[in-house]
């Protein structure tokens, strides 16, 4: 399978070294010894053939009849060509882009000061780079959308890479899962379907006969590369919204983070991913696992909402129940002044639903995330009936932090979830009412 097309565009080689090697690059004998890893070149193609033909040309060693003639053609005869990222656009400065977009990531390094960059006059630092660690897409990808360059990069591959030391742990998994993914990206440009036709793995569907063609020509079961390919989607969606960061995250040897982690995080909001990333790297949190007390907007749809509500209420029902049974002082105290706590929120809630008040003063102090994590937080009374009390309070003020962002991203309610949620706010202030 090679899908290239005919048309102009920019491209990326991307070479494996297994080992360090001495390598002349041109007709003079220019001679470097290039260390093992990962290595980069970036080019564009345009006139007849356009990309197909220059790519053609590149895949290609003198053992093919290949006339040398750039630097790169004589890595090419040392190095393992993997892969070729490329863009199909007729503008020329995108290779320049793509270069320096390169040239930024991290651990990035140019082996060679001459290799390649004779006739560049963008001021890239070259367009040959020298990566350690196995090169993401993903990131790139986010990388040149967040220097406003987002173009659809398509992935075509040519070799495995060779050597232990290729790819990591966790990281094998999720270049197995990134195969597929790739393959889809194509099959979605190529077929000009819409992206949602390929999200089911389920039998007959389009996505699956691909996944099945993918694990054939991978050696793995269907269920073990669905697996990968659950992870490669959720470490995607991780560096997607958070960047680079995400990835040296999620794949740093010195710090692993468990795969269960990663799932997990990939299902919250943006915002939390992007919390739980920089407090890992700040050191602040040892796993990237979504944890109970992130007071961050994290609300994916609104059906969360009724969802919280549901709890709370279970949780207060559980509590008035346990409570009559009992004559402690403290207790009573301390859930009463917790229960005054979720009233004020579902009335807040429900001022907020009914469009009283702008979202940016949604929250008042008093039910502030530093406040009211302060109160759930100080334990002077201890045991499961409080807990349930702390429980349904978080729940309920969860909506209402996140009420202004919910409105902002268009998370809002159908008419139906507008009227379960004024429902169970009503049950919640009865609920804590009577006591
Ligand atoms: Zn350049």
């Amino acid at each position: 399978m090679f899908s290239i097309p005919q048309t102009s565009g920019v491209y990326i080689l991307v070479f494996h070294l297994a080992k360090a090697t001495s390598i002349s690059f041109d007709r003079k004998g220019t001679r470097h010894t290039f260390p093992p890893g990962w290595y980069l070149y970036v080019g564009s193609a345009c006139g007849v053939g356009g990309l197909s033909r220059r790519l053609e040309r590149h895949r290609s060693r003198i053992a093919d009849g290949k006339n040398m003639h750039w630097n790169v053609d004589y890595f090419r005869e040392h190095a393992l060509l993997c892969e070729i990222w490329y863009s199909e656009t007729d503008d020329s400065r995108f290779e320049h882009y793509w270069a320096q977009t390169v040239a930024d990531l991290k651990g990035a390094t140019v082996p060679a000061p001459k290799f390649g960059a004779s006739d560049c006059k963008a001021d890239c630092p070259s367009h040959f780079f020298h990566l350690p660690g196995c090169p993401s897409t993903a990131v790139f990808r986010s990388q040149l959308s967040s220097r406003g360059h987002s173009t659809a990069v398509s992935v075509e591959f040519i070799a495995e890479p060779r050597g232990k030391r290729s790819a990591p742990g966790l990281q094998c998994q999720y270049l197995l899962g990134r195969r597929f993914l790739e393959h889809r990206n194509l099959a979605i440009r190529d077929g000009n379907l819409e992206p949602d036709e390929w999200t089911s793995l389920a039998e007959h569907r389009r996505a699956r006969l691909l996944a099945e063609s993918v694990a054939k020509e991978m050696k793995v079961s269907f269920p073990k590369l669905k697996e990968a390919i659950k992870f490669a989607t959720a470490v995607e969606t991780l560096i997607e919204n958070c960047g680079e960061s995400a990835w040296s995250v999620i794949f740093d040897h010195n710090r692993p983070q468990a795969r269960k982690a990663i799932m997990r995080l990939s299902r919250t909001s943006d915002v939390r991913q992007c919390h739980r990333v920089k407090g890992v790297i700040e050191g602040l949190f040892r796993s990237i696992a979504p944890h109970s007390d992130d007071t961050v907007f994290d609300t994916v749809k609104y059906g969360e909402v009724t969802s919280r509500l549901a709890r709370a209420r279970g949780s207060l029902e559980e509590l008035r129940k346990k409570l009559k049974k009992t004559r402690q002082g403290g207790l009573l105290q301390e859930a009463q002044k917790l229960s005054r706590l979720c009233r004020l929120s579902a009335q807040r809630l429900d001022m907020c639903l009914r469009n009283r008040i702008a979202p940016a003063s949604a929250v008042p102090c008093y039910l502030g995330k530093e406040t009211i994590m302060r109160i759930v937080k100080t334990k002077t009374v201890k045991g499961k009936v409080i807990g349930l009390a702390r429980a349904a309070l978080r729940l309920i003020v969860k909506n209402v932090w996140d009420f202004g962002e919910m409105m902002r991203r268009g998370l809002v309610p159908t008419e139906q979830q507008l009227y379960d949620t004024l429902r169970d706010i009503k049950q919640i202030q009865e609920t804590v009412e009577i006591d």
